[in-house]
């Protein structure tokens, strides 16, 4: 609206800001022409996750976004765009569409068969009115390892609406796709109504790895330890994520958590170093 008054109401604006808009107009922009044609710019990489012997159980779907003109736009600052703007409906059916794809090719191979993949699900898609819908028709084409695919959840979102959430993921598990809940332990309630919800898996949120120290009395230990006691009464596998050295996977290992996920095993990678690092460890 400024510009149309004219070039010189710009001025009005501090020029960060200035370009901080433009920057995320540009973005927007970007975005929305790139729903046409995601496998242009748009790529999935695979994070593994590991058990308690250290060998790939699974991955982490993770979005990567590469633009000919800005390079590669991380998801922190192009997912909350996505979301703000709706095209995350789009991009996230595109996303587990892929998972599905991919989960679909991993049957063909002895080494990679029996690995699981979880995908981030974001609010706005996950409440779309034919959601459960559009997933049944992806896992459809997975037919019997749809117990395969786990999506993962926030907190935030369960708390927009607990009871149609229930509802949604009670709907998928009957036709075997699994559930995480991701980032536990940053929202508000968590403790109290993860008893209510149908999650197989618990993700004990970076924040509390990366801050827990040494000492065993640390506030985050605490916390840590009593996430994993309550998933373990619960029933749900518990997984820490943003494990980053040996030492933090030794002190997880002593209070009974079995899976892990974090730079000290392996950075995100395409599919196909992922494939290839995978069937290595076979080996
Ligand atoms: P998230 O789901 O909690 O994913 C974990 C993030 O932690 C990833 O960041 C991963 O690269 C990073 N990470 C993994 N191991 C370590 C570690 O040892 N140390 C540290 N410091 N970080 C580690 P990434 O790939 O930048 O993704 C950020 C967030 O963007 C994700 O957080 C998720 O909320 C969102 N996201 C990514 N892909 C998708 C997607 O396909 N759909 C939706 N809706 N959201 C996505
Ligand atoms: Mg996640
Ligand atoms: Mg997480
Ligand atoms: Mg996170």
């Amino acid at each position: 609206e400024a510009k149309s008054a004219g070039g010189n109401q710009w001025r009005l604006f501090d020029p960060a800001m200035q370009s901080g808009l433009e920057h995320r107009y540009q973005l927007e922009q970007a975005l929305r022409s790139l729903v046409n044609h995601p496998d242009d710019q748009l790529s999935l990489h695979l994070q593994p996750q590991v058990n308690a012997n250290n060998q790939i159980a699974g991955a982490e779907a993770l979005l990567r976004w590469q633009h000919p003109d800005f390079g590669a736009i991380s998801p922190g600052e192009f997912i909350p765009l996505a979301e703000e703007t709706g095209l995350i409906v789009p991009i996230g059916q595109w996303v587990i569409t892929q998972a599905c794809e991919l989960l679909a090719q991993w049957q063909q191979s002895a080494d990679l068969a029996e690995l699981t993949l979880s995908v981030n699900v974001s609010a706005r898609q996950f409440y779309q009115p034919d959601f459960v819908e559009s997933v049944l028709q992806q896992v459809a084409k997975i037919g019997p390892v749809a117990n395969h695919l786990v999506l993962e959840l926030t907190e935030s979102l369960i708390l927009e609406d607990i009871e149609e959430a229930v509802k949604r993921m009670l709907a998928l598990k009957a036709h075997g796709v699994r559930f995480s809940m991701d980032d536990f332990g940053t929202g508000y309630s968590s403790l109290s109504y993860l008893a209510t919800l149908p999650f197989d898996e618990v993700k004990i949120d970076q924040s509390f790895i990366s801050k827990a120290n040494q000492g065993d009395s640390s506030r985050e230990w605490i916390i840590i330890e009593a996430i994993i006691g309550l998933a373990d009464k619960l029933r749900m596998q518990v997984i820490a994520e943003g494990v980053e050295s040996k030492q933090q996977q030794q002190a997880l290992l002593r209070r009974n958590c079995r899976a892990f996920q974090g730079f000290y095993f392996s950075k995100p990678l395409t599919q196909e170093a992922f494939a290839s690092l995978v069937t290595t460890q076979r080996v």
